[in-house]
């Protein structure tokens, strides 16, 4: 592994840099997660898009730039260095699109990947259900034949769909033979969600936003050409798309080195922070963050030399998302009880920390991420 970066990357890395300092929106905008805000950001995706910055490491006739991994890594990092807006596309382009290059036909991503791309239509993730979380292979809704009409007729409900009030479609696993082996007879399927007998609910918070949202699918109609991978070949198909969520797409280094670099920035600001043991956790959190970096940098080569991420993107997983934890709990520390002020520049950190609590949960669950690295990266036995 070469450590030193091409002249090639370098100026990637000054173009992207530019473009980001003089185009990320000041003030910020408003919270993703509320209707107001996610239009906003959906604009912004779309100046993202314009500028071919969307998708750096797409095909050019998808609108990216066929950018390495490596470059891509780059992007990350100065995108998150600008404080650029969070991708509200990030469902769509970081988890489904990956599983669409490796398993939709050119129909489906000529169809699908350019609108997603552009923001045009949003995506969401439709698996966990009321009683099927960490037990994915648990699922209970159902899709039925409609030899007819020529496709599926869903039934069901799916549930903390994130950003699900605000998207056009969702993706999701479905059960299409109720007889089969639990993580045999699974599809997955792309759905529409303004199609006829679908219902989203939105569930707010309780910071206010409507973050998540509840969907309800009765008889709802899809087409043939919206199976992704195969009939009850959906496990097989959301696998890989898990391996994204835990691994490298969904959560690169360059977020958590700009956190640490604020939570440095905040430390220098509060000069009464004398305490050793605030500054060991900041020094830890910086650390942590350049270890994560480096350790995608060698996954990344692995890739690039035609390697493939297994299981021990659950490691990757539990280590991006305990250092979300402790960075942020490090900062309202340093704050003390104007942590809660609601107004002004260190007011991002309650709000930030409140959602890092939740990193150990999502992408499941790090207890589910522990029994993985146990059984399949240390082989230990199961119980
Ligand atoms: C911020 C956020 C965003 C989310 N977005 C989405 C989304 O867009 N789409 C979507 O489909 N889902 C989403 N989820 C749901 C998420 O995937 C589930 O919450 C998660 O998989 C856990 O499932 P559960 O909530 O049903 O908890 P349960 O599975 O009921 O687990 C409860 C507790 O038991 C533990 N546990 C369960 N089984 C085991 C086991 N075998 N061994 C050890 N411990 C175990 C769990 O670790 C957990 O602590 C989101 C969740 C959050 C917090």
């Amino acid at each position: 592994m070469d450590l030193t970066f091409t002249e090639h990357e370098e100026a990637f890395r000054a173009e992207a840099r530019a473009w980001l300092e003089a185009n990320v929106p000041r003030p910020a905008l408003p919270s993703g997660d509320t209707r107001e805000g996610f239009a906003r950001h959906l604009e912004w995706e779309r100046m993202l898009f314009d500028a071919r910055w969307a998708v750096v490491s797409w095909p050019e006739v998808y609108g990216g730039r066929e950018a390495s991994l490596m470059e891509w890594l780059i992007f990350e990092e100065e995108y998150y260095r600008a404080g650029a807006p969070q991708r509200v596309t990030q469902n769509g382009i970081f988890l489904l699109a990956p599983t669409l290059f490796e398993f939709g036909t050119a129909e489906q991503q000529d169809r699908i990947l350019p609108r997603m791309a552009s923001g045009e239509e949003a995506w969401c993730q439709g698996w966990s259900e009321p009683n099927a979380g960490s037990d994915l292979a648990g699922i209970t809704s159902r899709a039925v034949r409609d030899e007819a009409g020529g496709g599926w007729r869903l039934t069901g409900q799916k549930t903390w769909t994130t950003r699900g009030a605000f998207c056009d479609r969702l993706f999701g696993l479905f059960r299409t033979d109720p007889e089969a082996d639990r993580h045999r007879g699974l599809t997955y399927f792309l759905v529409d969600l303004g199609a006829e007998g679908v219902t989203v609910r939105p569930v707010e918070r309780l910071d206010g936003d409507e973050g998540f949202a509840e969907v309800f699918l009765e008889d709802a109609f899809v087409p043939d050409r919206d199976v992704l991978g195969g009939v009850n070949e959906g496990w097989r198909v959301a696998m890989a798309t898990t391996g994204s969520e835990r691994g490298l797409t969904l959560r690169s280094p360059g977020r958590f080195m700009a956190t640490a670099a604020r939570l440095i920035d905040l430390y220098r600001r509060h000069a009464d922070a004398t305490d050793p043991a605030v500054r060991d956790a900041v020094i830890r959190g910086w650390m942590d963050a350049e270890a994560y970096r480096w350790q995608t940098f060698w996954t990344v080569t692995r890739l690039m030399e035609g390697g493939r991420t297994g299981p021990e993107s659950s490691l990757v997983k539990l280590f991006w998302s305990e250092l979300d934890v402790r960075i942020h709990a490090t900062a309202l520390e340093l704050l003390g009880p104007r942590a809660e002020l609601v107004d002004g520049d260190d007011a991002a950190w309650m709000k930030g920390w409140q959602f890092a609590l939740s990193g150990p949960i999502y992408a499941g669950t790090n207890e589910i991420q522990r029994n993985v690295v146990a059984e399949r990266v240390l082989g230990l036995p199961r119980r």
